[in-house]
C-alpha cells in the first residue's frame, strides 16, 4: 500500500511532535528559528513562543557563537549537504550539555536553499562516558609509564653488585688457590652471578625497547652472515645437550637492510629456545628463504611444544608456560617480546607456530629485503 506526500509529512509531523528525546528545529534561510518541536522545549528549555524568529546562535555555547560555528555550519549544509553536528550546546538557563546531531539544508523546486532542519539528540552521557574512558586511558598509560621507569631503575640498581661478586670470587679464587668445598662456592657464585647478569641484561633489554630507547643502525647486511653469528653463538648449548643442529642458507646472498647486532639477537635468543625447550639429543633446524619481498626465517625444533591457549600470548612480556618453567634456565619471559620488538622495529613479523604440548614449534621471521633484487630461492645445505 502507498502513501501520498501528504501522509508521508503527516507521519513525519507525528514523529516529530511525539519523539521527546530528540529536538527538531527547521530554520529560515537566514537560520531563524521557526518551528520548533515539544522534544526541543524539552532538551533546550525555551518555549515555542520564546525562540520563534530568533537566530541559531542562541542554541551555541557563547564561545561558538563568537567562533562564527553557526554560520560555518550552515555553510557546510549548503555546500556539502548534511553538516554533522556533535558539540556543547546551551540551553535556555545556560547551562550545557552535548548534543550530536545534523544540520541539513533544504532546497526549493528551483534547487534555491529554502532553509534548514536540525535534528538533534542529547548524548551528555555518551560523552561523560567517552570522557570517562579517556581518563581512565591516560591513568593506565601513566602507570605503565611508571612501572616501565621503575623496571627500568631496578634493573640499573640491580646490574652494578654483579661485576664486583664476579671480580672479589676471581680475586678469592687467584689468591687463595681453593680447592673441595671452597672451590665448590666460588663455582656456585659464578654460576649465580653469570644467572643475575643474564636476568638484568634482559630486563634492562627490555626496558630500553620499551622505553624507545633502542636506537638501531640499520645497513645492508647479508641473512647469512648474522645467521650464521647467531648460530656459532648457540653451538656450545647445542653441543651441551647433543642437539643435532642443522642451519641452511642458499647461495646467494639475501641482504636486508638492518642492523646486525640486533638481529643476531633475535636469532640467538629463537635458537637458544630451540634448544632451551627440547629434550637432549633434539632436532633443531634454521631455514633461510626468501618469499615475495621478504627475507623469511624459520626455526624449527622437535621439542616439548607450545599448548594452543598459550599462542596467541607467547610474545607477550612474561609469558611462560607453566610446565616449562623449568627448563627456563632462570629466564623471565622477556626473551620473545624482545623479539618481536626488534623485528617490528626492523618492518618485519615474528609468528610462533606449534601443534600443541610435545609436538615441537616453529618461529618465522619476516623481513623486508633489500628491494628489487631479489628472486625466489631454494635453499641449499650450507657448508
Ligand atoms: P624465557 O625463555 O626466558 O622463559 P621467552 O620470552 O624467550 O622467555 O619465552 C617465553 C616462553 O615461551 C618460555 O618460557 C617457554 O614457555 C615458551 N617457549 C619459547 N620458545 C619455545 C620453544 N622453542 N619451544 C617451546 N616453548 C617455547
Amino acid at each position: 500500500m502507498q502513501v501520498s506526500p501528504s501522509e508521508v509529512a503527516g507521519h513525519f509531523y507525528r514523529l516529530a511532535i511525539q519523539s521527546r528525546e530528540h529536538a527538531f528545529i527547521l530554520l529560515d534561510a537566514g537560520g531563524r528559528v521557526t518551528w520548533w518541536s515539544p522534544g526541543a522545549e524539552d532538551i533546550f528549555g525555551y518555549p515555542s513562543e520564546a525562540i520563534l524568529g530568533r537566530s541559531l546562535d542562541h542554541l551555541f555555547t557563547d564561545l561558538d557563537a563568537q567562533r562564527g560555528a553557526p554560520e560555518h555550519e550552515m555553510e557546510v549544509a549548503r555546500a556539502d549537504g548534511p553538516a554533522p553536528d556533535d558539540r556543547w550546546q546551551q540551553r535556555a538557563d545556560g547551562s550545557r550539555f552535548w548534543a550530536s546531531g545534523l544540520l541539513v539544508a533544504l532546497r526549493g523546486e528551483d534547487g534555491e536553499p529554502i532553509g534548514f532542519v536540525k535534528l538533534l539528540r542529547n548524548r551528555t552521557d555518551l560523552k561523560e562516558q567517552i570522557e570517562t574512558l579517556r581518563n581512565q586511558a591516560a591513568a593506565l598509560d601513566e602507570r605503565l609509564q611508571r612501572q616501565e621507569r621503575f623496571l627500568s631503575t631496578a634493573a640499573h640498581e640491580l646490574a652494578n653488585p654483579v661485576a664486583p661478586i664476579v671480580n672479589a670470587a676471581a680475586l678469592i679464587r687467584n689468591a687463595l688457590r681453593p680447592t673441595g668445598d671452597v672451590e665448590f662456592a666460588l663455582r656456585v657464585i659464578d654460576r649465580q652471578a653469570e644467572l643475575l647478569r643474564k636476568l638484568v641484561h634482559d630486563l634492562l633489554e627490555f626496558s630500553r625497547i620499551g622505553m624507545g630507547k633502542v636506537v638501531l643502525d640499520p645497513r645492508r647486511c647479508s641473512m647469512q652472515e648474522v645467521l650464521g653469528a647467531a648460530a656459532d653463538d648457540c653451538r656450545p648449548l647445542m653441543r651441551e645437550k647433543r642437539h643435532e643442529f642443522q642451519l641452511l642458507t642458499p647461495g646467494p646472498p639475501i641482504d636486508v637492510k638492518a642492523d646486525p647486532a640486533r638481529l643476531q639477537q633475535v636469532f640467538v635468543n629463537l635458537l637458544t629456545n630451540a634448544a632451551k625447550y627440547t629434550h637432549p639429543g633434539g632436532r633443531i633446524l634454521a631455514l633461510l628463504t626468501t618469499e615475495g619481498e621478504e627475507a623469511v626465517v624459520r626455526v624449527t625444533d622437535n621439542g616439548v611444544g607450545i599448548p594452543r591457549e598459550v599462542l596467541p600470548a607467547i610474545f607477550e612480556l612474561f609469558t611462560q608456560v607453566d610446565a616449562t618453567r623449568a627448563m627456563s634456565r632462570g629466564g623471565m619471559g622477556i626473551g620473545l617480546s624482545v623479539v618481536k620488538e626488534i623485528v617490528e622495529l626492523h618492518g618485519g613479523s615474528v609468528q610462533a607456530d606449534s601443534e600443541g604440548s610435545g609436538k615441537g614449534s616453529e618461529f618465522t621471521v619476516r623481513l623486508p629485503l633489500v628491494p628489487g633484487e631479489h628472486d625466489t630461492i631454494e635453499p641449499a645445505p650450507r657448508a
